[in-house]
């Protein structure tokens, strides 16, 4: 029933001229565990399946899926258009390559016209997340899909939000869907992995252009316990979805939340919901009525069900906050407030992390 772990680097051949031609299509042959490794594959066929994907390769993190997404596409003098909120690591990645001769805009506020005015003739790529990090706004993918088409550009989104149970992107024509599987796709919070998944040829010119040479590959026993969490995916992302929505409702009606941002909860993403969005995970933000550092540290320190820290997506609750006392000119840049706070609600049960989060708003403000 489990699939066996494959823990090999290598795999040795009967023949020199057995071990010539795998070596000749490294991309459909075990030869090497930074290309490929069954234990990996079974993860990929599964991913590519809930994805609707021709093919997909698995790598050591997100981020090494995003690096290995960009680098295989982008070349000297193209530029890449970001839209929404974008994980802040992957802009950074962004601007490292700027050292390449790769430029880069990002464009917060995700309309069609603001989009397009963005496109410039060398934009080889439309990035986007969608719903976005922090404030979860969602976009239109078909809307990007078509931009991108008539600009001859390709798309890529982030998917890890949604995970392919509640977004198929690849069946509204988007190219690339990258996953942070570290997330609810792995759903234990106790493995770092990543995943592309797009046409095979695609991820094929991925595979030799970036997987192989930039060497992020996952190693089999974290590709096994990926595989694990995904087997519960279906009824976990359910349970986060109705108590994510309970505690969101709980704060939004609550006198010291100033605003709730999550999907269903926003009327302009309430009409992508049930078209492109089939569902709402339990990651979510909301502001505390108060610009205060100290409030919001107080509020954060008498959670007791939510533990603080990076991440997001296990079975256990947490809540971080973007605000450090001293940044709060580059929050707003970034249309922040400053009382923001990030939970990712977990399976402890809604009614426990309400009462949590009551307590904790009580001492705060
Ligand atoms: N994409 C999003 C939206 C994320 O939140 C993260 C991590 O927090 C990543 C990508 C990067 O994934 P990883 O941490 O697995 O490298």
């Amino acid at each position: 029933m489990a699939p066996p772990i494959v823990q090999t680097s290598l795999f040795a051949k009967e023949s020199h001229q057995e071990l010539v031609d795998a070596l000749s299509n490294e991309f459909g042959h075990n030869v090497y565990s930074r290309g490929q490794n069954p234990t990996v594959e079974a993860l990929e066929r599964k991913i590519a399946l809930l994805e609707r994907g021709e093919s997909c390769k698995c790598l050591s993190s997100g981020m090494a899926a995003v690096a290995a997404a960009l680098f295989g596409t982008l070349k000297q003098g193209d530029h890449v258009l970001f839209v929404n909120h974008i994980y802040g690591p992957t802009l950074g990645l962004a601007r490292r390559l700027r050292r390449y001769g790769i430029s880069f805009d990002v464009v917060l506020d995700p309309e069609a016209e603001k989009i397009r005015a963005q496109l410039k003739p060398n934009t080889r790529l439309i990035y986007f997340e969608s719903p976005g990090t922090m404030l979860f706004r969602t976009v239109s993918i078909t809307e990007i899909v078509e931009i991108a088409r008539a600009h001859g550009a390709l798309t890529m989104i982030d998917n890890t939000w949604a995970t392919p149970l509640f977004q198929k992107p690849l069946l509204l024509g988007v190219d690339l869907v990258i996953h942070s599987v570290t997330k609810y796709m792995a759903g234990h919070s106790d493995v770092v992995a990543g995943a592309i998944v797009g046409k095979r040829e695609l991820v094929r010119t991925l595979f030799y252009d970036a997987y192989l040479l930039l060497g992020g590959a996952l190693g089999p026993m974290d590709a096994w316990l990926a595989h694990r969490g995904l087997r519960t995916l279906p009824t976990r992302m359910l349970q986060h979805q109705v108590d994510g929505l309970a505690v969101a409702r709980y704060l939004a009606d609550h006198p010291r939340v100033r605003r709730v941002f999550h999907p269903a909860l926003d009327s302009t993403s309430q009409e992508l919901l049930g078209s492109e969005l089939l569902g709402t995970s339990g990651l979510f933000s909301f502001e505390l009525a108060t610009e205060s550092y100290s409030r919001l540290c107080a509020f954060l320190n008498s959670l007791k069900l939510f533990k603080l820290g990076v991440s997001w997506g296990g079975v256990e609750s947490l809540a971080i906050a973007p605000f450090r006392g001293d940044n709060a000119k580059g929050l707003a840049a970034q249309n922040m407030p400053t009382g923001l706070v990030r939970l990712s609600v977990g399976l402890e049960g809604s009614q426990l992390l309400i009462d949590d989060l009551g307590r904790a708003l009580e001492v705060s403000t």
